[in-house]
């Protein structure tokens, strides 16, 4: 698995607000809506492209656009769907599928309860969108499901990840053939007995949504 961590003064000025309690619900949604657009420009470094010529008013040239089969964007319910917008912005023809996955809060494992993609994922690229990598488990169980389909690359994105998280996620996916690449925001130092990364930011389901 590559991870890449982002190392970029802009991202780390607004997880600094994102982290921050007192950012309320709107700003957080901004923040987070923003953040994905500078991660997703890291992430789709190596998103497949087709040439194909035009006419510029001053004369021909050969462009680019996305290939076909078109990614496949599949935000994680109930998290991800506030990375959804933001990474739609940079890929806009870019299609959606939804898993929506709960992690049981006493054995934190991961267990899928929707899910809404195409049955055949063949040659598709896959970006998975999940704010927080904590025990590893949910991101896991969606890279094996877009696997199982067929997927044949797959880049996670995460706002944050745990230690633990990304080392879970490595020995997961260590025999699966199609790469999978990590692009997070920032590496935490640790989970804590309830799952949740320290310092992090808290539940951010809750907090994109206004639950309390
Ligand atoms: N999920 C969250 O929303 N926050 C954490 O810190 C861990 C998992």
């Amino acid at each position: 698995m590559r991870v890449h961590v982002a190392d970029h003064p802009l991202i780390a000025h607004k997880l600094t607000y994102l982290r921050d309690k007192r950012t309320d619900t709107p700003t957080f949604r901004r923040l987070a809506d923003e953040l994905v657009t500078l991660l997703a420009y890291e992430a789709t470094r190596e998103v497949r492209v087709t040439p194909f010529d035009i006419e510029t008013p001053v004369g021909p040239t050969r462009g680019i656009h996305l290939a076909t089969p078109k990614p496949l964007v599949v935000p994680i319910l109930r998290a991800g769907l506030g990375m959804l917008d933001g990474m739609m912005r940079m890929l806009p023809t870019a299609e959606v599928g939804f898993v929506g996955m709960v992690r049981n809060e006493q054995t934190l494992e991961a267990h899928t309860y929707a899910n809404r993609l195409p049955d055949d994922l063949a040659n598709r690229q896959c970006y998975v969108l999940d704010p927080m990598l904590a025990t590893g488990g949910t991101l896991a169980a969606a890279v094996h499901y877009l696997v199982d389909r067929g997927a044949d690359d797959i880049t996670a994105i995460t706002l944050l990840s745990a230690p633990e998280g990304i080392k879970l996620l490595e020995d997961k996916v260590k025999d699966v053939k199609p790469p999978i690449t990590l692009v997070t925001g920032a590496v935490d130092e640790r989970l804590n007995e309830q799952g949740y990364i320290v310092p992090g930011l808290g539940d951010a389901g809750d907090r994109l949504y206004g639950v309390v």
